[in-house]
């Protein structure tokens, strides 16, 4: 099967960044990149040809941190989002409505809530009794849209032995009422047995065929994207059971990569290191080995040495490691040859991080282990110099550029840091390696948002967030597909346009570098091939 693109602004994002006009693919790959007239003589009269007619055509976005798994369940849950909801009785009219329609005992989810949206004061949070008069006979979970926390009821966490006198798990907080019962508010590691078993029981209930078609249809939405490679940024066993049986259906039309963590979503991944479920890659589409560590929480507080006026510091949140257990972790990995991402919001979580990949490289030299830390939200020219020498990938998430641009602002000020919202300029003067992703549904899944962030640096409001800190369209690009492919072990197979590479490229109705930064979220995505196959069109 051949295939050829003709007319186009195709952006190649090869090691001298051409733009070339044509494209030729024969069998999934690229067999030929240059003019028009020059591609065409690489395949035989039957190609199947596009006429670009001046439109861009890129190579597939990589995602390497986003929680598909989490969003596969979305048209099983209830939307939660505020708005379109107005708030929290219309999110609890919802709940009702939901609990009515389903058979006793079986699970409730409720995804989007966000108290970010809708005030952050906390008196949004919803509480166990509310939950309870709304849906009495089933257990309920609502995740937090920051995916820290989760909101249940009484059966919920009588299911899962969630009681008056059960201790707080480290790095978690059952929150408490007046008289001692939990009130329904579960915090970070504190979700993981509600979210565990809630997960578990979708998939029994719904069974293989109809959670392989969750999941297909989860991987058309990243494609009309041009999501074409995803990083499943923590694959719990149970997630690793809806990719296995969706890949056995032959129902994945984009890759998966596996981010390894434990039996809970922040639970340490000590157990796996090294046992079977790190297995090596399953097939082409669905991918592993990669130890996904969390470092920090978000609520109340990332881990952070706050900066006094007077020169002093303080340090502020709980890591959920000592820098002796991360260390361990990391080096256990490491000795199964495996590579390790760990999640640091913080300056402390984010030193910490650093400090246990120096000294797995010391232990244990490996050549290329790409170590990566994720999110990186308040690191300091320091530490972004730090990860430049020791060559740790930068995986950064700019749609919370636009999403919450201001909240970042915020707290950099209110901990007296010298660092800026997603410093892409500085990481890259520093010659940081950065990937690019989504961390979705925690932030807006759409590459083009996320590029136009990194090139226009607006805000949700218009207000600009270090707009020195903006970046070229094609730079912003590479770190979404190059970059991010390097990020997942891919640069040989995908994230660029050239000879020998798999054939996923997307058509973008308007070339990013040609037209107004702040048009660069009106682009939109017209076609999208992997393996040189047409999964979507508009
Ligand atoms: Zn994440």
């Amino acid at each position: 099967m051949e295939l050829l693109f003709t007319g186009g602004r195709v952006l190649t994002i090869d090691p001298l960044d051409r733009i070339a006009s044509g494209v030729a693919v024969r069998d999934g790959r690229i067999i030929a990149v240059g003019d028009s007239d020059e591609v065409r003589s690489a395949v035989g009269p039957d190609a199947m040809t596009v006429d670009l007619q001046g439109r861009a055509l890129i190579p597939g976005f990589c995602d390497p941190h986003n929680h598909f798994s989490m969003t596969t369940f979305e048209p099983r849950s209830v939307d939660c989002h505020t708005p379109p909801l107005a708030g929290k009785s219309s999110v609890l009219d919802a709940l009702a409505a939901a609990a009515d329609g389903s058979p006793d005992g079986q699970w409730i989810w409720g995804l989007g809530y966000s108290t970010r949206d809708i005030g952050g004061t906390g008196e949004e949070m919803l509480l166990r009794h509310e939950l309870d008069d709304v849906a009495p006979n089933n257990p309920v979970c609502v995740m937090d849209s920051s995916y820290h926390a989760c909101y249940a009821n009484s059966a919920a966490m009588a299911l899962v032995g969630i009681n008056r006198d059960m201790p707080n798990p480290r790095g978690g907080e059952i929150l408490k009422d007046g008289s001692g019962e939990p009130n329904g508010v579960l915090w970070e590691r504190a979700m993981d047995p509600v979210h565990h078993a809630s997960m578990r029981s979708y998939i029994d209930t719904f069974g293989s065929d109809v959670v392989a078609g969750l999941v297909e249809q989860n991987a058309l939405r990243h494609l009309s994207h041009g999501i074409t490679s995803v990083g499943d940024a923590l694959v719990m066993p149970e997630s690793a059971e809806i990719y296995r049986l969706t890949d056995e259906r032959g129902k994945l039309p984009i890759v998966i990569h596996q981010m390894r963590g434990g039996p809970g979503f922040f639970a340490a991944p000590e157990e796996a290191a090294g046992g079977a479920f790190m297995e090596d890659d399953v097939s082409d589409r669905l991918r592993g080995g990669i130890v996904k560590i969390f470092m920090d929480p978000v609520w109340p507080s990332p881990a952070m040495t706050i900066c006094h006026e007077d020169g002093t510091t303080e340090p502020v949140g709980e890591p959920y490691y000592g820098q002796e257990e991360v260390d361990h972790l990391v080096l256990d990995a490491a000795s199964h040859g495996l590579q390790v991402a760990i999640h640091c919001i913080g300056n402390r979580a984010v030193e910490q991080g650093l400090n246990a990949f120096e000294r797995a490289q010391r232990e244990i030299p490996r050549s290329d282990p790409r170590y990566r830390i994720e999110h990186f939200a308040f690191a300091t020219p320091e530490q972004i110099a730090r990860a430049s020498s020791l060559g740790v990938i930068i995986s950064h998430q700019p749609p919370f550029l636009n999403a919450i641009g201001e909240y970042f602002e915020t707290r950099i000020a209110e901990a007296g840091l010298d660092a800026v919202p997603i410093p892409y300029r500085s990481m890259l003067d520093e010659g940081v390696f950065v990937a690019s992703g989504s961390d979705f549904p925690c932030a807006p899944v759409e590459p083009l948002l996320g590029l136009y962030g990194l090139v226009a640096r607006t805000a949700r409001d218009g207000r600009p967030v270090a707009a020195d800190q903006a970046i070229t369209p094609l730079k912003a690009l590479r770190t979404y597909t190059l970059n991010s492919a390097t990020a997942m072990f891919r640069e040989h197979e995908v994230g660029s346009i050239e000879v020998g590479k798999r054939a996923d490229l997307v058509v973008l109705s308007h070339d990013p570098t040609l037209v107004a930064p702040t048009y660069i979220s009106e682009i939109v995505v017209q076609q999208t091939y992997v393996d040189g196959q047409l999964e979507y069109m508009v």
